[in-house]
């Protein structure tokens, strides 16, 4: 473990012209929780992307911005993009089991998983039932692969994906989050994932039955979704040309509402099928809301420009359409520091000689952002760490890969990186620490505007950048 208990001697070389501590940066426990509970309402529906939840966290996000005097950037707190939408046929199509010597059974209850582009129609398949990854081997084109279980991993899903057969049937529940992540493979493997609901449709998967597949293809089109921008004008002559982005993901992984699960393999409540999403990422950005409040009392010499990312379940969306046409020039970018999951400090990750609370940030030892951060830790007893482990390989994780990858020195700042109910229905807004929550928001505002004051701007060690 390489702590990063900051020597007070190397504090008073670095302290700024204008004292941190004299700013006085007090977070209110109400604003924060306001903010989660907005954000991981039931109502939102688990903020997935696209869906109307998304666009109004969006709406709260803008709003929020502009009553804490963030201004406009390019005259818009919104920079909008498109991302498909699939929308399943209203007749999604026909599967019929066929035994030898028996009566044919049609299907009624099934969905197709993955968006279809195409329709499918597929003829006498066999079945394969497979208990295992090697019984896989015995897949091909004219089989269709039926799974009994959720995959464990998605590693195991790309390997049924992968081995070559004409569709996969699933006879139990997936998770949002396993169809969202089934959903960005579905780009590089074109089979077909259905869920077959009703139970007595399994009975009759037997090696010996014979299928017909015709699934009608979705209908796509394009929605408009929103990165939401605010920004704080710096106050130096030259360095307010330059920016210190501030960010964090809005959305979540949805619900499960109507997708005919026939198990409960949702989590500890089978009737809670709505992954509210309060730690990731409510947490932070509510986190990000305040800061931009508190810092706007004092302005640092660098402009700061705060983003609410949509898209980072989906795979970075936002961030990299963000990053791809910035409202301002990319290269006036100097650092960027990501908020994410900021609200528990019942981390199943944090190594046993780390105190409880204490905050990671990712690729440390990549850039001179996280111990410029660590620095301001001392004054306020919070312990700024680099995990021995997850520190470099949660880098690529979360919205600050893609501007790492356009060579802005970028991290991601949390309070776990694996806290019970990670991607699990039971992420509620009452589960989060908000005491704590309040303290490391008023370190960030310190943190972040101290760096933002320096002189020199946060740059690279190694490189970091495959
Ligand atoms: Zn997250």
């Amino acid at each position: 473990m390489i702590s990063t208990h900051i020597l007070l001697s190397l504090w008073s070389l670095c302290l700024p012209s204008q004292s941190v501590e004299a700013l006085g940066f007090e977070a209110s426990i109400d604003n924060l929780q306001s903010h989660v509970r907005f954000l991981a309402d039931d109502q939102l529906l688990g903020r997935s992307t696209p869906s109307p939840g998304l666009n109004r966290a969006a709406e709260y996000i803008r709003e929020e911005m502009k009553r804490v005097g963030l201004a406009p950037v390019a005259n818009s707190y919104f920079q909008t993009g498109e991302v498909k939408a699939f929308q399943e046929a209203s007749d999604p199509g026909r599967i019929k089991l066929k035994k030898p010597q028996s009566t044919i059974r049609v299907v009624k209850k099934f969905r197709s998983v993955f968006p279809l582009p195409r329709s499918i129609q597929l003829q006498d398949l066999l079945i394969v039932r497979a208990k295992n990854l090697t019984e896989l081997g015995r897949a091909s084109k004219q089989h269709a692969v039926v799974l009994d279980r959720p995959p464990n991993s998605m590693a195991e899903m790309v390997h049924y994906i992968s081995a070559g057969c004409a569709v996969i049937l699933l006879t139990s529940a997936l998770a949002p989050q396993e169809h969202s992540e089934l959903h960005m493979l579905s780009q590089y493997f074109k089979v077909p994932v259905v869920m077959l609901n009703d139970e007595q449709d399994w009975d009759f998967l037997t090696e010996s039955t014979h299928i017909d597949v015709s699934l009608n293809a979705h209908s796509e089109r394009k929605v408009k979704v929103h990165n939401v921008v605010g920004q704080i004008r710096g106050t130096d002559a030259d360095l307010k040309e330059e920016y210190f982005v501030v960010g964090a993901h809005y959305d979540h992984v949805g619900h499960a509402l109507g997708h005919g699960f026939p198990r409960g393999s949702l989590g500890q409540d089978k009737n809670d099928l709505i992954w509210n999403g309060a730690n990731d990422n409510a947490s932070g950005v509510a986190a990000l809301l305040e800061c931009a409040r508190l810092m706007m009392k004092s302005p640092p010499r660098r402009s700061v420009l705060f983003v609410a990312f949509y898209g980072e379940e989906a795979g970075f969306l936002g961030s990299r359409s963000f990053v791809a046409a910035t409202p301002i020039a990319l290269k006036s970018i100097v650092a960027m520091l990501n908020f994410e999951q900021l609200g528990r400090i019942d981390d199943n990750s944090r190594p046993a000689d780390i105190p409880k609370g204490s905050i990671a940030i990712t690729g440390y030892n990549y850039s001179t952002l996280p111990a410029q951060i660590a620095e301001t830790a001392v004054n306020d007893s919070l312990h700024v760490y680099r995990h021995p482990q997850l520190s470099d390989a949660y880098f690529y994780r979360s919205d600050n890969a893609p501007f790492a990858q356009a060579n802005i020195p970028a991290h991601t700042i949390s309070l776990s990186y694996d806290f019970p109910d990670y991607h699990n229905a039971q992420d509620h807004a009452d589960r989060l620490d908000y005491a704590h929550l309040n303290q490391v928001t008023g370190f960030l505002a310190r943190a972040i505007t101290t760096c933002a004051n320096r002189d020199d701007a946060p740059k690279w060690l190694i490189k970091a950048i495959p």
